[in-house]
């Protein structure tokens, strides 16, 4: 044998009983069989067994189990983002001829989608106000297919009924997938939406999550995850899975495994430091409406109540992250001004990451339904990262300063 086929076959295996607290990343396209019969006869989906790198390693198979639990779910499938996993549910359920039902607050790209792509297919959309349950149920038809679901609503942060939106897409038969990004599977059981309350758990089909943000926590990986109950839905899923050929990276699946275990204790410190400035910018003459659905303010504030407040957590649990309707004396030149003179919150998509962020919106550019309970169009929304909540205070009130009084 030469020196470089010896250096691909060389016998020595490391020894098997390795363990530590974290997952090896495991990488690969090939995985070796032993024989032809254990190529023939392996399944990757239920799990048992590897036999390409896109279909599964131990370290997406671990991260896959461990997120499924975290929701209440059993079956799981890792995408390349967060937008991916919305894309690839539309892509697994949704026929030529179908229509999708999408909340006029949902995160924007998930509309754009079925504007572009879907359309093209020949798969129709309509936007409903996830406010009002009445509206989504008289847009359902025999060509519903799926219901998209999120909350808090995107930017806006409105809180819908989830309860009462669920019950609609049960009664009517139809698929419904919520965007649960927000609740990171921590703020409320999006397959067990009233615990205690009947026999069999009302929740969603599918969640699916941009793993981009809280799970991540570092705002340096892109990943999403769709996570089902439904042994059946989630093989249907699976199959469109390996069909499209949207696999993740053993780095990139290691690097959430690594953030999964202060996941909790993040969202817990964000969502208080979120909380504690959303307060303080109600004080502010600047904000005529603080969009955050802990205050009592808040559009939808009751139903994130039913949902995110219970013994275990008596002050509920929310996302780190909240906007603010800018005093409508100021034009947007004077906001961008004021977006751009905070120093410690960075312009930047995303949330969920260690370094705050800010992002300036005009609602008439993305909103096709009503905003009456919006006292405003010109939005700015904050992120919260870890950061001392002090120091994010004083920067606010400095680039308010420069702003100057409404
Ligand atoms: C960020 C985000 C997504 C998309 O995630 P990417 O990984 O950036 O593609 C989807 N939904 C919500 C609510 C998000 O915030």
């Amino acid at each position: 044998m030469t020196k470089s086929t010896f250096l691909i076959h060389h016998p020595y295996l490391a020894p098997k009983d390795f363990e530590a607290p974290q997952m090896g990343v495991f990488k690969a396209s090939t995985v070796i069989f032993p024989n032809t019969a254990a190529m023939r006869s392996r399944d990757w989906m239920n799990k048992s067994a590897y036999t390409y790198g896109l279909h599964g390693t131990p370290t997406t198979f671990t991260l896959e189990e461990r997120l499924a639990t975290l929701e209440g779910g059993t079956h799981c499938l890792l995408t390349p983002s967060g937008l991916a996993a919305i894309a690839h549910v539309d892509f697994a359920l949704l026929n030529t001829g179908d229509e999708v039902l999408i909340p006029d607050n949902a995160y924007a790209p998930n509309k754009s989608l079925a504007e572009g792509e879907l359309a093209r297919f020949g798969i129709t959309h309509q936007l409903y106000d996830a406010m009002n349950p009445a509206d989504l149920a008289a847009r359902i038809t025999p060509r519903t297919r799926l219901v998209w679901l999120e909350a808090a609503g995107s930017v806006t942060m409105e809180f819908p009924d989830l309860v009462a939106l669920v019950r609609i897409c049960r009664e009517q038969g139809v698929y419904c997938a919520l965007d649960n990004t927000w609740g990171a599977g921590l703020a409320f059981n999006a397959f067990d939406l009233t615990p205690g309350q009947g026999d069999a758990p009302l929740g969603v089909d599918i969640t699916i999550h941009a793993l981009t943000k809280y799970p991540s926590g570092g705002g340096d990986v892109l990943m999403g995850s769709i996570i089902t109950r439904d042994a059946a839905l989630d093989e249907q899923l699976k199959l469109s899975h390996m069909r499209l050929g949207t696999g993740v990276g053993g780095n990139d699946a290691e690097a959430v495994l690594r953030a999964l275990p202060s996941l909790d204790l993040r969202y817990r410190a964000q969502d208080q430091a979120a909380r504690a400035l959303a307060q303080w910018c109600a004080e502010q003459a600047a904000f005529v409406q603080v969009l955050h659905p802990a205050l009592e303010s808040a559009p939808g504030h009751a139903h994130w109540r039913a949902l995110c407040v219970n013994e275990d957590q008596p002050q509920g649990l929310a996302a780190g992250i909240f906007s603010v309707v800018m005093h409508p004396n100021y034009s947007q030149k004077q906001i961008d001004a004021f977006c751009d003179a905070l120093r410690l919150f960075k312009l930047g998509y995303s949330w969920g990451g260690p370094m705050s962020l800010v992002v300036p919106y005009q609602l008439q550019h993305s909103r096709q339904r009503s905003t009456q309970h919006l006292r405003g169009s010109r939005v700015v929304r904050f992120c919260i990262g870890l950061e001392a909540v002090a120091d994010l205070q004083a920067d606010v009130a400095q680039a308010l300063a420069l702003l100057g009084a409404p």
